[in-house]
């Protein structure tokens, strides 16, 4: 098997064929963890984790603790120099760890830029200089996606930047201009906020994170609002300049906003160009993502593909997944084609958003029927202690079978907390299963099971 792209899609699929028995080839580009570990995922949680540290430093003195011998102004402050070498370097490291965990099972790791050459083969244009040809059974695609860039916004990687570059910044910015407010431009816009920059957060719709449920939406703009952050809503940015020592971001009506660095998270674009794909028989879609089915099959026999190239869902776990049961497929293994309704995904704001199972958008445009409950975290004891005012849990029920198809939690650690909710969705659990399993007194999931006794069905 030769798998290009050694993100969590080649990765994870790679250490699966090498398990099963599969002579493994690994040919990825920029290091093995792929975006997600050097550049996306892995630097943005680490960045986050200081701010969020940052942030509890804020609510200490509601939490009666004061400072001994400060003056009034003294305040935790962030080295950006030290935070960013800190956070490249544990990506570098984890890097080095997959790396060594392929090679210790025996998967060959190739760096260059792979491109199919044959139904069965594929050339790789090696770092270190020349070409090697690799023949395989079976070709796996995992190449990813890269930050799109506007024609009018051009990064210079100094002041006009995308999320890939933000690492090399030497200072904090004084005044951030976040374009986009998808997942990306909301946890960014709020790491910056946490680490103690002016921050302005442009959003071409009504609300922040547009796709997400829109009651934890609110909540999240709510909080961005009152910790100071300026949200321009139902305002789409056209271009971008440098100007003196700063960024000029104009909005398509015209507007202009001033500030000292613009950071565009505008969404991503495949990276399947100029691979032999469709001279192979790939199927690509008009946006370039590959074709695949719920066992990442591609519409060429030899082929498959995982991750965000195949416009799926763009998560690390997804891509992972999506690997690791082409792996199986191809190579006659045990197979569940891929269930997105299992999928338990995150927002890393603070209060996070975690989210599972069927939404509320669902339930409201009736691609299902479902019974819904709303917990705000307010009355829940444990959130009193650890003075935590925003969030809520959201469980939706079928009803008839009264099994629990989906939830959302708007808490902080929201991540850690999904995973019961997730537990009983890809179990069919049911909200009495749910609701008669203990809880710690007090704690958070406490509101989980709260929320499910208030589904118990009525007898009628
Ligand atoms: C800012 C940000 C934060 C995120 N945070 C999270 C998160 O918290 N949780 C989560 O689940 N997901 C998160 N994601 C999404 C996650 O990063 C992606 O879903 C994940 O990286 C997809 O994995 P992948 O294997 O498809 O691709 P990638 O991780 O992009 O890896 C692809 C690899 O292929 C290599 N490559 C590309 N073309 C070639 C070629 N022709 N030859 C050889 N190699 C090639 C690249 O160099 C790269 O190493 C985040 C995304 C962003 C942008």
């Amino acid at each position: 098997m030769v798998i290009i792209g050694g993100g969590p899609g080649g990765y994870e699929s790679a250490l699966v064929a090498a398990q099963l028995g599969a002579e493994v080839t690994v040919i990825d580009r920029d290091g093995v963890g792929g975006a997600a570990v050097l550049t996306d995922c892995v630097p943005s949680k680490a960045l986050i984790a200081t701010a969020d540290f940052l942030s509890r430093f804020e609510s200490a003195g509601r939490l009666g603790v004061g400072f001994e011998g400060t003056d009034d102004d003294q305040h935790a402050e962030a080295n950006l120099v030290q935070v960013n070498s800190r956070i490249m370097d544990l990506a570098a490291a984890q890097s080095r760890d997959i790396q060594a965990q392929l090679e210790s099972v025996g998967v060959r790791v190739v760096r260059g830029t792979g491109r199919i050459t044959g139904a069965h083969e594929v050339t790789a244009d090696l770092v270190d200089g020349g070409t090697r040809t690799f023949t395989a059974d079976t070709i796996l695609v995992s190449t990813g996606t890269s930050p799109r860039v506007l024609d009018t916004a051009v990064p210079d990687g100094e002041r006009i930047l995308t999320w890939q570059q933000i690492y090399d910044l030497k200072a904090l910015p004084e005044h951030l201009i976040v374009v986009g407010s998808g997942v990306t431009g909301a946890e960014l816009a709020h790491a910056y906020l946490g680490l103690g920059c002016e921050v302005t957060l442009v959003s071409s719709r009504d609300r922040v994170l547009p796709g997400e449920d829109a009651d934890a939406a609110t909540v999240i703009e709510n909080v961005f609002r009152r910790r100071g952050m300026k949200v321009l809503n139902r305002s789409r940015a056209q271009a971008a300049r440098r100007e003196g020592d700063g960024v000029v971001v104009t909005l398509e009506d015209g507007r202009e906003v001033h500030g000292s660095h613009a950071l565009f998270a505008v969404g991503s674009i495949p990276r399947t160009k100029d691979m032999g794909l469709e001279e192979a028989g790939v199927e690509l879609t008009p946006s370039g993502h590959i074709v695949v089915d719920r066992v990442s099959r591609t519409s060429a026999q030899s082929i498959y593909a995982a991750g965000d190239c195949t416009g799926v869902l763009p998560l690390a776990s997804v891509a992972a997944m999506q690997g690791r049961i082409a792996v199986a497929h191809a190579l006659g293994d045990a197979v569940a084609p891929l269930n997105l309704r299992g999928v338990c995904a995150n927002i890393f704001t603070d209060p996070e958003i975690a989210t599972v199972g069927y939404s509320q958008t669902d339930v409201e445009e009736g691609r299902v029927e479902a019974q819904v409950v709303t917990l705000p975290l307010s009355t829940n004891p444990r959130a009193k202690m650890r003075n935590i005012r925003d969030g809520f849990v959201k469980l939706f029920a079928r009803p008839g079978s009264n099994t629990v198809i989906g939830g959302v939690v708007v808490a902080p650690q929201a991540s850690e907390l999904i995973y019961s909710i997730g537990l009983a969705v890809q179990n069919q659990l049911t909200v009495d299963q749910l609701a008669s399993t203990f809880s710690v007194y007090p704690s958070m999931t406490g509101s989980i099971a709260e929320a499910a006794r208030r589904l118990h069905p009525l007898e009628v």
